[in-house]
């Protein structure tokens, strides 16, 4: 081991080749602090050259690697296994914005850029780049496109797939394959970029990226509203979209328990409203025209959905500041289930229309295997996908039911393949889902997946233990 440490130092320097348990200790533990593993050491590599050539160094040397960005996953893909033989390769020191091309709306970034810096970067030049994640101060824009993140804004932008023109990734060959075409139109064969996307590190390291930019929204309005139950929260959307149609850019739900932690764990959330319901919507218009009218228009529609009973309480941000603190709030939903303790998470999506039937169905069949549990779900309404978490309200009882992992997932995620639905909408699979998706993908698909690793990587040794 000490020949390879030594090659790696000679490639990027004693300083960016990690080897102590106090170094390596934050790159080896997961954000969620479920999953702990062991690193031979930490590589951080400051070029696509210097990536190549680490690449080269472990394959030699029978090394597997594990890619990471900013260590925000949720499902234990971007933190070593336990064996203490593998090399983790940040790309932290990779954060240069490489070219900003304001007529042909696109920006080059090497992937260490964390997602807030390149949207910083598009708004110097009075753009938007409009992926939005509660982790976007830390996560980085390699991680965005190997997990093909979502977030806020897919209803209106799509996910970091359909945000993405170009890449450049280190094979695990060593091979460097610059595909940084800024092109909206290229069907000149496979689009290899695609492979990349949601690949979670296994197929290679993505070391740049051409994305695209949009006009920047400079007109926005935005409601909390409290809804009676879930199927009229899409009624509700339904009503917004149609009338509010590309000027819609989310529609995000939350439950009473997701919100009941919010205020009960962050300290300066408060209550818009001065009532209480079982579900809250938030909702979000936006429009490049300064002096466009979406107040008055998103004033319009709730005065109907009020009208009509699908909204029995609402406050309209009046101020960007206000803004600001509503969508505080929803965003903070993940932090405040963390501060409350443990849970079963479940990262799922559904056809728009069938999320009220999963629920009551999910809720029925929880309760009847397993009593009085709590439910806190949250999400992205717009696109279908909810993130659904599981606990005791007792904290002695939760261990017990942790435990219980298993059983929770298969009844939640057999509900969800009886509706058509996935069950990893935007977290990808990691450690946490490679063994479940065995049963909810057909053999074809897992087939062909199994061949294109085994083409591209057939050595395996490219975040091995990761999505297969
Ligand atoms: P990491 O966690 O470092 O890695 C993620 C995966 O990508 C791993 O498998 C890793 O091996 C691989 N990888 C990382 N960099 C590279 C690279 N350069 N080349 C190849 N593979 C690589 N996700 C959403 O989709 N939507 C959300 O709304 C959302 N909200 C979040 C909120 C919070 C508070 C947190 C902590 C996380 C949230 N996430 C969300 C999950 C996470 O932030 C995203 O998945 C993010 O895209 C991961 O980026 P990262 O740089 O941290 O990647
Ligand atoms: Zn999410």
């Amino acid at each position: 081991m000490d020949a390879v440490l030594e090659r790696l130092r000679a490639i990027v320097g004693d300083a960016h080749v990690l080897v102590s348990v106090e170094d390596r200790a934050s790159y080896q533990r997961d954000w969620r602090g479920r999953y702990q593993g062991d690193a031979l050491c930490v590589v951080r590599p400051g070029s696509v050259e210097e990536v190549s050539a680490v690449v080269c160094a472990c394959a030699e040397h029978g090394c597997p690697i594990v890619p990471q960005g900013g260590n925000t996953s949720h499902v234990g893909g971007s933190v070593p296994l336990g064996t203490g033989r593998e090399v983790i390769v940040s790309t932290s020191r990779m954060n240069r914005i490489l070219a900003v091309d304001a007529p042909n709306n696109t920006i080059t970034v090497q992937a260490g850029c964390t997602l807030a810096a390149v949207q910083e970067a598009a708004q110097a030049v009075e753009r938007l780049f409009p992926l939005s994640l509660a982790s976007e101060g830390s996560c980085q824009i390699g991680g965005n496109l190997a997990s093909n993140a979502g977030g806020v804004h897919v209803l209106r932008y799509g996910n970091m797939r359909d945000l993405v023109l170009g890449i450049e990734a280190v094979l695990p060959d060593g091979r460097i394959w610059n595909g940084l075409r800024g092109l909206r139109k290229d069907n000149t064969g496979y689009d290899l970029k695609h492979l990349f996307v949601g690949s979670e590190g296994t197929l290679g390291i993505i070391t740049a990226a051409v994305l695209k930019l949009f006009p920047q929204p400079r007109s926005r309005a935005v409601a909390w509203v409290a809804v009676p139950d879930a199927q009229t929260a899409l009624d509700l959307l339904g009503l917004v979209a149609s009338r509010a149609a590309e000027h819609l850019s989310a529609f995000e739900i939350i439950d009473a328990s997701a919100f009941e932690l919010i205020l009960k764990h962050i300290p300066q959330a408060k209550s818009p409203l001065s009532s209480v319901s079982p579900w809250y919507a938030l909702i979000e218009l936006a429009d490049s025209n300064a002096t466009s009218t979406l107040q008055v228009l998103l004033e319009d529609i709730l005065a109907t959905a009020l009208e009509k009973a699908w909204v029995t309480d609402a406050v309209l941000a009046a101020s960007q500041a206000q803004i600001e603190a509503l969508w505080a709030l929803r965003e903070s939903a993940a932090d405040a289930q963390k501060i409350e303790g443990i849970s079963i998470k479940h990262d799922i999506s559904l056809p728009v229309s069938r999320i009220p039937e999963f629920l009551q169905a999910a809720e029925q069949a929880l309760t009847e295997h397993f009593g009085k549990i709590r439910i806190v779900a949250f999400g992205h309404a717009g696109d279908g996908n909810l993130h659904y978490n599981l606990s005791r309200y007792e904290a002695e009882r939760n261990a017990e039911f942790i435990a219980r992992t298993p059983e929770a997932n298969r009844i939640v995620y057999d509900i969800v393949a009886s509706f058509g639905g996935s069950i990893s909408a935007e977290h990808g699979l990691g450690q946490l889902k490679r063994e479940e998706i065995c049963r909810y993908k057909s053999e074809v698909e897992l087939d062909i997946m199994r061949s294109i690793k085994r083409v591209l990587d057939p050595a395996g040794i490219m975040n091995p233990g990761k999505l297969l």
